[in-house]
């Protein structure tokens, strides 16, 4: 854990986000690394609450890579852009839906038969990394490229991303700019578009492309770099990242990795010039609870006074009249976040500012910054258990009672919870109404309350997933290359023209899971994170109508993944495989 609550109030010492270690690695003469060797940490110092203290925001050592041959080129090569662009577009004109219940590609290998075209799409369009790298077909479908690093005893680096898209609702074609699997790309606004633009082929291309280009270069790896393509990340990734975990473990075993990095956050540009990079470090957990009342059938013209809708009802009523309780913490990656909103936005209040700076010392502000969390729809979900009931049957016909009432609550368990937690509060509501009508109360199939001549209530819950692990940021050296590379890429890449520029690296949280969730036993390093700059509203176009990505985005995607392979192949402490 990041923070240890019981030391809460000592602020100087529990501040540890961000290592102040160096990163150990030789600085080379001819290194572009712009900030001064002798401070090589450049954090700022605040003393308006009267301590000195380590902000939990700041600007990272970038680190720039001493091979860096094409890092440039990345960013300012018109034929190279020509080039990235259409690699992308061509991988989004082929349509890899998924739907839900997608089948096993041993139920139904046909289902996936777009994917095998993006196969021989990707091995055709990334010559050098078909040649050099090794391919393999995990359960038929994941790709996992293998580019065999010099030193076998080192751990391998893990590149991960997706292959799938959600699929375009037929009645929202017409709603496209451009058709949503032309990948058409308009030079005026430097957008691609097409379902996967974003969500998540600019990733997954972004990392062949880095690599093509690296063989290209003649960079040789000494530690082995591997990318893991998964293929039904949106529908939980159960024949793909799922299988595809199983078969890494059992060839490089617990900890056999040295970090992951998947599709995340985007940076954000919060301020004018003001840009914050805040990669996921931890996931909510997962469970749906779905709940059946059973009753007594018979004529509807003699009801009883409740019928199994109307009790499942009143549950669902129970449920919403008492949401999950808000539950901030210091520890949660998304108070990172919000400190650097607090130091560097112009558009928070001042109030909620104060409230977010001082949460840390003084319980009052805590209380004040989750009043105004709590009433940011964008945010709360961040900081509290979420509930959705999504699903609903009940009755069949106008003069039958209906014997049975179900439905289904989506529940995304706050980082600070539990599963056994979510399902014991859902119970306790299910149990009030079972009580007051009379009702048995079953968990599965485990008896709470005997059966009555009224009927019963089950509570079971399915797709259980803990929140994730805390990824190390403070004190990790594998953070400090990450999280330096970012500061690099983007204070002295994407941004370098503009002096004016300020960048700052922090941590968030997400409410959703993403392929990772089946990598945990890989490695605890696991960081969640585009490597690109996002404008404001393009978020909403993922899985939605006219998903986009501009092209300088994907570009920057394509040079961070460039320089992290290589940063990590030249600063990362030796480590070997268990
Ligand atoms: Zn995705």
């Amino acid at each position: 854990m990041l923070l240890d609550t019981k030391t809460e109030r000592n602020i100087p010492k529990y501040n540890q986000l961000i290592s102040k270690r160096r990163v150990a690695m030789a600085v080379g003469a001819g290194m572009l690394i712009v900030g001064a060797l002798s401070n090589m940490f450049s954090w700022s110092y605040h003393n308006h609450i009267g301590v000195d203290y380590i902000e939990q925001c700041g600007r990272m050592d970038p680190i720039l890579p001493e091979f860096n041959k094409s890092i440039k080129m990345i960013f300012e090569s018109p034929d190279f852009k020509e080039k990235a662009i259409s690699r992308l577009a061509g991988a989004i004109q082929i349509p890899t839906e998924v739907f839900d219940d997608n089948p096993s590609p041993s139920e139904d290998i046909e289902y996936y038969h777009e994917f095998f075209k993006l196969h021989d799409y990707l091995v055709n369009s990334f010559p050098l990394v078909s040649k050099h790298l090794k391919l393999e077909k995990v359960n038929e479908v994941n790709l996992l490229f293998t580019w065999e690093g010099k030193d076998k005893k080192l751990k391998p680096m893990m590149l991960t991303s997706h292959q799938d898209v959600v699929p375009v609702d037929p009645e929202t074609v017409s709603q496209w700019t451009y058709p949503p699997f032309s990948g058409h790309y308009d030079a005026s606004s430097d957008l691609i578009y097409g379902r996967g633009a974003l969500d998540c082929k600019t990733l997954l291309v972004a990392q062949l492309a880095a690599i093509e280009q690296l063989i290209e270069d003649g960079f040789e790896p000494t530690r082995t770099v591997i990318v893991a393509l998964g293929f039904d990340e949106e529908t939980a990734g159960l024949h793909g990242a799922r299988t595809m975990g199983k078969f890494l473990h059992e060839r490089y075993g617990d900890n056999g990795i040295y970090s992951i990095v998947d599709e995340g956050s985007m940076v954000a540009e919060i301020s004018k010039n003001v840009f914050i990079a805040a990669p996921v470090v931890q996931e909510k957990g997962y469970l749906d609870v779905n709940i059946t009342v059973l009753g007594n059938g018979g004529h509807s013209s003699i009801p009883p006074e409740h019928t199994t809708i109307g009790v499942a009802a009143e549950i669902i009523s129970s449920l919403e009249n008492k949401p999950f309780k808000f539950e901030f913490s210091l520890e949660n990656p998304f108070y990172g976040f919000l400190v650097c909103m607090a130091e560097h936005s112009n558009s928070l209040p001042t109030e909620f500012k104060k409230a977010i700076i001082e949460a840390r010392f003084d319980e009052k502000e805590r209380k004040k910054l989750v009043e105004f969390i709590s009433q940011r729809p964008e945010m709360r979900e961040l900081i509290r258990t979420s509930q959705a009931v999504d699903v609903f049957h009940g009755g069949m016909k106008a003069n039958a009672l209906p014997q049975v009432s179900t439905f289904l609550v989506n529940h995304r368990i706050d980082i600070q919870s539990s599963v056994q937690e979510v399902l014991e509060s859902d119970l306790s509501v299910a149990r009030e109404v079972a009580e007051k009508y009379g009702y048995g109360l079953y968990l599965a199939d485990e008896e709470v309350i005997p059966c009555t001549d009224v009927g019963s209530i089950t509570v079971t819950g399915y797709k259980p997933l803990e929140p994730s692990p805390y990824s190390p940021t403070g004190g990790s050296q594998v953070w400090d290359i990450f999280s330096g590379t970012i500061q690099n890429v983007f204070q002295n890449g994407l941004l370098r023209n503009n002096s004016e520029a300020e960048v700052y690296v922090t941590t968030n949280t997400i409410s959703a899971n993403s392929d990772t969730k089946h990598y945990w036993a890989l490695t605890k390093n696991i960081y969640r994170f585009f490597g690109n700059v996002l404008p404001q509203g393009l978020w909403k176009t993922v899985h939605s109508v006219d998903e986009t990505i501009p092209a300088s985005a994907h570009l920057t995607s394509i040079a961070f993944v460039y320089e992290y392979i290589v940063n990590v192949q030249e600063g990362a402490n030796e480590d070997s495989l268990p």
